[in-house]
């Protein structure tokens, strides 16, 4: 396979220590370590779309070298390398995390930019601390699918080129019940600009390593934020300003999906703003603001959709804290910090617009917005399919009878269909005055309304298959992942209410 290798992070300092005993790694940025290549390692799906990022052709991406590749058995001008950083977990300092199960290989210059490349399931680095550094085929199949999924829904995200059977069987406690069992071990290839995350900052603040500090933080606004050029102290808030933004942009997707990332700790923020670590993550089904898909959170549900814009906002404060000794200037954050909220619910307003089709301002709309969805919610209404039913429907259908089969359940009170004929014939009302043709309309609203997404019950069900050796679930995902927003017939036996036999789509923040 060609490649050009970009191997800037580098330039950061390595931890001296190059075992992969469990320790604090303290004034580095990693640590060298020694992965565990898998003998009977087999590829079981490989994303083409991910791949031409960094360049590789098709004709590279069906070759021996690439199976090799995504195997973990290139090296990429570097001894693998396992990441130093911190974290607020569940709103409590956590100390030094770090890459327990994730290891880097190398930088590659991409066809748009250059992408780091990290395996995940290559067994212990200095971080794994209690765990094994091993990871099992059903958090895997999880991570692969969601982050191609979301990457075709247009959220941005860490992506994934490759799931593969490690040939090994790590033990697990799946349903923590003091009966752990052996599991089929699972690889991730995992392509990103880069894996650094707001509790990369917090280490050093917390240790009040300041030196290492300011080198992390010049160097991410080096090569990611280049349009900064760090001359005066204040370009530190100009690169926490961006660092909301893209944040801000990227919980504005999840809501407008009812994505739910279920683990928004801060070693789980990007500072590209892009979606990372898939663990207990899910899509609303019905429309419960209050759903969180982590039974880890189920008593005080701090990452339930609606808390989300509030947990965003929370940890970007933690990273300010961090950033803070690099400027000091308090009052500049504070102004940042204050704008969020506002900016918030302009923002997602004007999302929620797109998904009405509604194309004129109108002093209503965010009344309108608002009263839809707390009728949605009284009506358990399915959130995607609900907005999907309404990109469908002719000005001339909007009756609460033509909308009925989204909700989950079979009849609501007479006062509340009442108030649907109210709020259809207002929203049929403002579609005719904005005088764009249904189909014109129907066609803008669909791209900001997935039609096909990938609820829980649905990759469970690939996982069981896929634990008892049959792929074909997997292969058939991965293919409909890639046309989320248009009418493929051959999603169409997706396009459905979860079922009841499916129960409530949550899991544990297991590995
Ligand atoms: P996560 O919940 O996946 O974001 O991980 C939180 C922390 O636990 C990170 O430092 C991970 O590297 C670490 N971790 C998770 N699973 C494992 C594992 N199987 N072995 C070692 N460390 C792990
Ligand atoms: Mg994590």
């Amino acid at each position: 396979m060609d490649y050009k290798l970009d191997n800037h992070f580098l330039e950061l300092k390595a931890d001296v220590d190059q075992t992969n005993r469990p320790r604090q790694v303290l004034e580095a940025f990693y640590s060298y370590v020694e992965p565990r290549v898998f003998a009977d390692s087999k590829l079981l799906l490989s994303s083409e779309s991910c791949a031409q990022l960094l360049g590789v052709s098709l004709e590279q991406f069906h070759s021996k070298d690439f199976e090799k590749f995504v195997t973990a058995q290139t090296k990429l001008g570097t001894q693998p390398y396992a990441c130093l950083y911190g974290g607020h977990q569940f709103g409590h300092w956590a100390g030094q995390l770090g890459d327990g199960r994730a290891i880097t290989f190398g930088q590659i210059k991409g066809s748009d930019q250059t992408y780091t490349i990290q395996y995940k399931g290559l067994g212990p680095t200095p971080f794994s601390r209690a765990g094994d550094g091993y990871a099992v085929l059903r958090s895997s199949i999880r991570e692969y699918l969601m982050s191609e999924a979301m990457a075709h829904l247009g959220v941005p995200s860490t992506r994934a080129l490759s799931l593969v059977l490690s040939g090994e069987f790590p033990m697990r406690d799946r349903y923590y019940n003091g009966n752990p069992k052996a599991e089929p071990g699972a690889i991730v290839c995992r392509v990103a600009p880069n894996f650094i995350r707001f509790g990369s900052f917090e280490i050093f603040a917390a240790r009040e390593d300041l030196i290492n500090l300011k080198i992390l933080t010049d160097y991410t606004i080096e090569h990611y934020f280049p349009q900064i050029k760090v001359q005066t102290k204040s370009d530190y808030i100009r690169f926490f300003e961006e660092v909301v933004q893209r944040s801000l942009a990227t919980l504005v997707h999840w809501q407008s999906i009812g994505f739910v990332h279920g683990v928004l700790n801060t070693d789980n923020m990007s500072i590209s703003g892009e979606t990372i670590d898939y663990g207990p993550y899910g899509f609303l089904d019905e429309y419960d603001p209050s759903w969180t898909p982590n039974t880890t959170d189920e008593q005080n549900r701090r990452y339930r959709y609606e808390n989300q814009p509030n947990i965003v906002l929370w940890n970007l404060l933690k990273l300010a804290n961090a950033l803070y000794p690099l400027c000091e200037d308090a009052k500049a954050f504070e102004t940042i910090l204050n704008r969020f909220k506002l900016q918030y619910e302009q923002q997602m307003l004007q999302k929620n617009k797109l998904k009405l089709g509604l194309c004129k301002e109108a002093v209503e709309d965010e009344s309108m917005v608002e009263s839809l969805l707390d009728l949605m919610r009284e009506s358990k209404a399915d959130f995607t399919l609900f907005f999907r039913k309404l990109s469908e429907l002719n000005q001339s259908q909007m009756t609460y009878e033509s909308i009925r089969e989204v909700f989950y359940t079979d009849s609501i009170s007479e006062d509340l269909e009442v108030q649907w004929a109210v709020w259809l014939k207002a929203y049929q009302h403002r579609l005719s005055n904005q005088g764009v043709d249904d189909s014109s309309r129907q066609q803008q609203m669909k791209q900001h309304n997935p039609r096909f997404i990938l609820r829980n019950y649905m990759l469970e069900e690939a996982i069981q298959k896929a634990e008892a050796g049959d792929y074909s679930l997997l292969t058939e995902f991965s293919d409909l992942i890639k046309t989320p927003y248009e009418d493929n017939p051959q999603a169409d036996r997706w396009i459905v209410l979860k079922p009841e036999s499916a129960g409530d789509s949550s899991l544990s923040c297991s590995s």
